[in-house]
């Protein structure tokens, strides 16, 4: 993959370094826990508990959060020229906000880019405390992706492998769940998540949602494929990382069994399936993960 010569637009790349609370201002919660819960279930796979340190509702969230404001200064850390997963993280991000730019304006819609943090260890987030545990994750209350950079080395050593293109994916589909927010899906789901009947109903709504995601990643790297000279090589990372992130793959690495109603995010084959679906055609209309049978997931 050749991430250095990708085109890209906007940026609003954050360096925290420390595990401080935020830097002054803070991000208001007020008024907004409700979705921020229903939406949690954003993350890439790993761990997705651990943000809120168990927290259950709303109010205590926003108090964890007044608290930590209150906490010590994140020191901003300005990125050296020369760090290269910086220049990485900013060359993809980038890429994705001019890709989801074109695609909708040609819908006749604005898309607004999020934000990344790129952090290490911890920091305060419009969705809670976050630490490296939780890996990548997506909060729609501040339009942010969280990056813990050390989630790449991870992925490297017990993830499928990694490789550039992999961490791409991984950012990407982060990026994903920024699009289902600038779209309202995420709004729709949290809604329907809230009135489902069962976990299991409510898991499998989760599931659409981050199938969803990946087949937008999918349509990302479809639409770089060329500039980021993207060889078969570079596909297999993506996909490696897919399985090794399937729900069942990684319930059978944790607790020894799977446990298909738990699915939060899709087994291996899902995963695989929707972003090959997205990078194959290159269209966002494809992805509709919402409107299939389960069994068609
Ligand atoms: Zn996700």
């Amino acid at each position: 993959m050749d991430w250095k010569n990708l085109p890209g637009s906007g940026g609003n790349v954050e360096s925290r370094q420390g595990g401080g609370g935020l830097p002054g201002g803070g991000i208001a919660v007020g008024g907004v826990g409700g979705l921020i819960i229903a939406l949690i279930a954003m993350f890439f796979g790993i761990d997705p508990g651990a943000i809120l340190g168990g927290g259950n509702g709303s109010s205590p969230q926003s108090q964890t959060q007044q608290g930590q404001t209150q906490q010590g200064q994140t020191q901003q850390a300005q990125p050296a020229a020369d760090d290269e997963v910086y220049q990485f993280i900013n060359q993809i991000y980038r890429s994705t906000n001019l890709v989801w730019d074109n695609v909708f304006q040609a819908a006749g819609r604005t898309y607004t880019d999020p934000r990344l943090v790129r952090y290490n260890r911890g920091t305060a987030t419009g969705c809670g405390q976050a630490n490296s545990a939780v890996g990548p994750f997506y909060c729609p209350a501040d339009q942010s992706i969280y990056l813990d950079t050390s989630f790449f080395a991870t992925m490297q050593q017990r993830l499928g492998g990694g490789g550039d293109f992999a961490y791409a994916y991984v950012i990407a589909h982060e990026v994903g769940h920024h699009v289902q927010n600038e779209l309202g899906i995420a709004d729709q789901v949290g809604r329907r998540q809230r009135s489902a009947r069962t976990e299991a109903e409510a898991n499998s709504y989760s599931v659409r949602l981050e199938l969803q995601a990946d087949c937008f990643a999918g349509v990302w790297g479809n639409k770089t494929q060329q500039d980021a000279k993207l060889t078969q090589s570079d596909v297999q990372e993506a996909v490696r990382t897919a399985e090794a992130i399937g729900d069942d793959n990684l319930q059978r690495q944790g607790q020894g069994r799977v446990v298909p109603d738990s699915f939060t995010h899709g087994s291996a084959a899902q995963r695989v399936k929707w972003f090959m679906t997205g990078f194959k055609g290159g269209d966002p209309n494809s992805c509709d993960t919402f409107s299939v049978n389960a069994s068609q997931l």
